[in-house]
């Protein structure tokens, strides 16, 4: 059995079986079985069961973000943020699945018309840090254009997954449509990955897993999209507000508490501005919260696993420049650190995946750039200035694919969500996700 367990007690939540292969394979005959009747929906009425399960997750909001927190350890007050985005999702692609349609092409002889097919079964495979919210980037423009889904999410946290399944099926949309099942990568990912029948896999995780994926599914051809990992850098200048960058960092990479693959783990601070800078970090470190997640004033909850907070602590070898406070007991908890570094140490080419912020100084805005671009990710990162052709010279000049001037926020319902080089390809959320879950249809009519 899967024992489910909360990571701020250590206590089981619940117990469930492993899914084998062959419930896999089950899972997708039933997804194979629904294509037809789903893909073949009017588009209104599949807007309509896609608005009614927004419905449904604002109506359960408060148990969904309860259950998330709960199964994730992060703060109630961040689930409650992550339901509400979940909800504006399938609110977001309910509006677009009437919008996302073909051209006609004046050629030679006639017309081309093209239609944007759905793919047919995809496979959707999440991470444990915010499992609905990643489920619900996946779903909202698979199910719109057509699609029926087996989604599997990580079996750290697969409860919220798992309901939402049911609220889909409570929504109205047909049985198969939708399919949860909660079992291991390695073998339940691995079989959708492999399997015939799945035409997509939409995965985000780590870059390491992510590889494996794309070579699983070079066997058929699948299409993928990859979500993979970072080390994002958030670049402060000194003509930038000091105070608003400094404010606004820790957040940027404490949050989630740092499982978060948008975390600006690499903070880069123009020389001049250095000391200055790391004075105001350290005043704004140290008051955020860590504690339990059910309370509502929390900031900061424990890491995912004991194996995690050992792989963190493996990037930290004592010689913090800020530690912050942690509870001690029962949980996996570890402080919001903060090192000082260059871009050649451990803590800055790899993930940490952590509450922990690598500070490393840069001389000018060539050096900011070379130095935000010498890592092999490219997913997020910040451009603090007040120069504003500065800000755009920079945000043009680093190979990351979602930027922020003068704020630590890049995501966003409505805009596109990915990575250049290895933190993945293809890209979430916005219309631009319409384009990973159909595929481009051309039609000619000869009018001779
Ligand atoms: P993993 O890559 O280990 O797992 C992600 C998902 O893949 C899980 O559901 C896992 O299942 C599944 N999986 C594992 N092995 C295979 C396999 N061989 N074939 C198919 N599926 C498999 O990542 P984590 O869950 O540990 O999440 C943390 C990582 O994800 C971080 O490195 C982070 O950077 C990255 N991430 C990236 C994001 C992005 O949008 N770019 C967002 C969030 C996280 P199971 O765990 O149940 O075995």
């Amino acid at each position: 059995m899967n024992v489910v367990l909360n990571p701020a007690t250590e206590e089981p939540i619940a117990e469930l079986p492993h899914a084998t292969a062959e419930d896999a394979d089950r899972a997708v005959a039933a997804a194979k079985g629904a294509f037809p009747a789903w893909r073949a929906v009017a588009p209104e009425d599949r807007a309509r069961l896609l608005r009614r399960l927004a419905g449904l997750v604002e109506e359960h909001g408060e148990e969904l973000a309860e259950l998330e927190s709960r199964n994730v350890g992060k703060p109630i007050g961040d689930a409650r943020g992550e339901v509400g985005m979940v909800a504006d999702v399938f609110h977001f692609y309910a509006g677009a699945v009437d919008k996302h349609h073909g051209e006609t092409i004046p050629v030679a002889g006639g017309v081309d018309l093209t239609f944007r097919e759905p793919l047919g079964v995809v496979g959707l495979v999440t991470p444990w840090n915010f499992p609905l919210n990643i489920a619900s980037w996946k779903l909202g423009p698979a199910l719109a254009c057509g699609n029926t889904v087996v989604l599997k999410p990580a079996e750290l946290t697969p409860l919220t997954s798992l309901r939402l399944g049911e609220l889909a099926l409570e929504a109205g949309i047909p049985e198969g449509v939708v399919n949860v099942i909660s079992g291991p990568g390695s073998v339940v990912g691995q079989r959708l990955v492999e399997h015939p029948d799945v035409a997509k896999i939409g995965f985000t995780g780590s870059t390491e897993v992510g590889r494996r994926v794309m070579e699983g599914a070079a066997g058929t051809i699948k299409r993928v999209t990859l979500e993979l990992g970072g080390t994002s850098a958030n670049v402060v200048f000194a003509d930038a507000d000091l105070e608003r960058a400094a404010a606004s960092a820790p957040g940027a990479v404490f949050g989630n508490a740092g499982q978060d693959c948008c975390a600006r783990s690499r903070i880069l601070v123009e020389r001049r501005a250095y000391d200055r800078f790391l004075e105001l970090l350290e005043g704004a470190t140290r008051p955020v919260k860590v504690g339990d997640p059910q309370s509502p004033d929390t900031e900061m909850g424990p890491l995912i696993s004991a194996e995690h907070r050992e792989q963190v602590a493996s990037f930290v070898d004592g010689d913090a420049r800020i530690r912050g406070d942690a509870p001690g007991g029962p949980g996996f908890w570890f402080p919001c650190t903060v090192v000082e570094a260059t871009n050649d140490d451990r803590v800055a080419r790899e993930e940490v995946f952590g509450p922990v912020a690598a500070v490393i100084p840069f001389e000018d805005e060539a050096d900011a750039i070379r130095i935000a671009n010498d890592t092999p990710y490219g997913l997020s990162g910040s451009i603090w200035t007040e120069n504003g052709a500065r800000a755009l010279r920079v945000a043009r000049a680093i190979d990351s694919g979602v930027l922020s001037v003068n704020s630590n926020a890049s995501v966003r319902v409505q805009a596109p969500f990915g990575g250049f080089k290895q933190s993945g390809f293809g890209r979430e959320l916005g219309l631009h996700a319409l384009a990973g879950y159909s595929e481009v249809k051309n039609v000619y009519i000869s009018t001779g």
